[in-house]
C-alpha cells in the first residue's frame, strides 16, 4: 500500500506546478479552481475562482467547466488536494491544467490579491434552486441579481407582474414610484393590490405584497410624480429602469434622464388589446427619440385612464418587460435592444421589428446638443441649452 505522501508524489510527477508569481500572472485571463471546503472558501478566496470542492470535482467539474482545451490554474490551501485534482482533471481529459503550489495559504502571505466571496445562505440556496440549476445563471448569477438595483416607473398594469417578477427572482433592489392610491377600478390588472389596500398609496401596497414574497427584496418607495425636478436624483444609482409609464411626457423626460445617465430602460406600453415591449441601451441602440421622434396628436393616444385594456394583457407585457431586465442584469442572451416586440391579444400573435439608431436623433445623436432636462409639453421636444 503506498503512503499518502507516495500518493501525493505519484500525482505531482504527472502534472504541472506552478509558483504563485506565475498563477499570478495568469490572474484574470485564467480560469482559476478553488477545490478547498466551503468553509475555507468563505473566509477568502481568489478573485473570479470557480468554487468547487475535492470531494465533488469528478462528479460536477464537466458541467461546470466545459472547455476541456481552456487552461485551468487549480488551488487548495497548500498545494496537496490542487495536485490530485489537477491529476483528475487531466484523466477526465482537461489538457491545459495546472495546480498552484503552495495554494492560498501561500497566495495570501505574498500580499496577492483575495476577498471574502459573497455566498449565499442556506435558505437562499433553496429559494433560488432553479436559478441556480442553470450554468448561465448559477450562484454569480444570483449574486449578481441580488447586488442589482431596477427601477420600476409605475406600480400599475405592467409594473405589477414586473415588480413581482423581478422579486421572485431575487433582484435585491427595487424602487418603485407610484403617487396614486388604490382603487377598485385597479384590481382587473393591477396585480399587486388587493381589496384591503383600497385607499392606500400603490407604493406601501406594492411593498407589502413584495416583501411578504421574498424578503430578500429591499423594496425603496417614491409617492411622487416624476418630474424635471427629481428625475435625474430617483433614477441615480439604478441599474436599470422598468417604464411602465402611460403618457408620452413621462417618457421622453425618462428617455433624456436615462440618457444623460447611461441607465437601460425596458419600455413597455399597452393599449386595448395590444402591447410592445423594447430595450433602450443608451448609445448602444435607439432611444425613445430615435423611435417616437414626437408624440401623436393627444386626441390619438389616450392614456390607459381614458383607454379600456384587455385584463391579462399588461401581464403578459410586464412579464416580458422583467425578462428583459434580468437578461439585461445577467447579460444573458439577445435582448430586445434595436427591437420592438408586438403583441396582438386578438390574434395571439407576436411580431418583432427592427429599430435603428437615428443618426439625427435630437437626443442621442452625434449632433444632439447637451441634454436639458426640464417639464415637456404636448411637443416634448428636447430643451436646449442657450
Ligand atoms: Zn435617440
Amino acid at each position: 500500500m503506498p503512503t499518502a505522501r507516495e500518493l501525493l508524489n505519484a500525482a505531482k510527477s504527472e502534472i504541472r506546478e506552478v509558483d504563485i508569481d506565475e498563477a499570478e500572472r495568469q490572474l484574470g485571463q485564467v480560469q482559476f479552481l478553488d477545490v478547498r471546503e466551503p468553509d475555507e472558501y468563505e473566509q477568502g478566496a481568489i478573485p473570479g475562482a470557480l468554487h468547487l470542492p475535492r470531494g465533488h470535482l469528478e462528479m460536477q467539474v464537466e458541467g461546470k467547466l466545459v472547455d476541456k482545451e481552456a487552461p485551468v490554474v487549480v488551488y487548495c490551501a497548500g498545494g496537496a488536494r490542487s495536485a490530485f485534482a489537477a491529476q483528475t482533471l487531466g484523466e477526465l481529459g482537461y489538457t491545459d491544467v495546472v495546480s498552484m503550489a503552495g495554494g492560498f495559504n501561500r497566495w495570501k502571505d505574498q500580499g496577492k490579491p483575495w476577498s471574502t466571496p459573497q455566498t449565499l445562505t442556506a435558505d437562499q440556496r433553496n429559494r433560488y434552486q432553479r436559478h441556480l440549476l442553470l450554468p448561465e445563471v448559477g450562484e454569480t448569477g444570483q449574486q449578481k441579481l441580488l447586488a442589482s438595483k431596477v427601477l420600476l416607473l409605475g406600480a400599475g398594469g405592467l409594473g405589477s407582474p414586473a415588480a413581482l417578477y423581478l422579486a421572485a427572482a431575487g433582484v435585491g433592489t427595487l424602487g418603485i414610484i407610484d403617487m396614486d392610491v388604490v382603487d377598485e377600478s385597479n384590481l382587473q390588472r393591477q396585480i399587486l393590490h388587493n381589496m384591503e389596500r383600497i385607499g392606500e398609496r400603490k407604493v406601501d401596497s406594492a411593498k407589502k405584497t413584495l416583501t411578504a414574497m421574498n424578503p430578500d427584496v429591499d423594496v425603496a418607495t417614491y409617492d411622487v410624480r416624476l418630474g424635471a425636478d427629481n428625475v435625474l436624483d430617483i433614477i441615480d444609482g439604478y441599474d436599470l429602469i422598468v417604464d411602465g409609464t402611460d403618457n408620452f411626457p413621462t417618457r421622453y423626460l425618462v428617455n433624456d434622464a436615462s440618457l444623460l445617465k447611461r441607465i437601460p430602460v425596458v419600455h413597455g406600453s399597452i393599449f386595448r388589446f395590444e402591447g410592445q415591449v423594447t430595450v433602450f441601451d443608451p448609445y448602444n441602440g435607439p432611444c425613445y427619440r430615435c423611435m417616437i421622434p414626437e408624440p401623436p396628436p393627444a386626441e390619438l393616444a389616450p392614456s390607459c385612464a381614458e383607454a379600456g385594456v384587455l385584463g391579462v394583457l399588461p401581464g403578459i407585457v410586464g412579464s416580458i418587460q422583467a425578462l428583459e431586465a434580468i437578461k439585461m442584469l445577467l447579460g444573458l442572451g439577445d435582448t430586445l435592444v434595436g427591437r420592438l416586440l408586438a403583441f396582438d391579444a386578438l390574434e395571439e400573435s407576436f411580431r418583432t421589428f427592427k429599430v435603428r439608431r437615428d443618426p439625427a436623433c435630437p437626443a442621442c445623436g452625434p449632433d444632439a446638443g447637451e441634454i436639458i432636462i426640464a417639464e415637456y409639453d404636448e411637443l416634448c421636444m428636447p430643451h436646449r441649452a442657450h
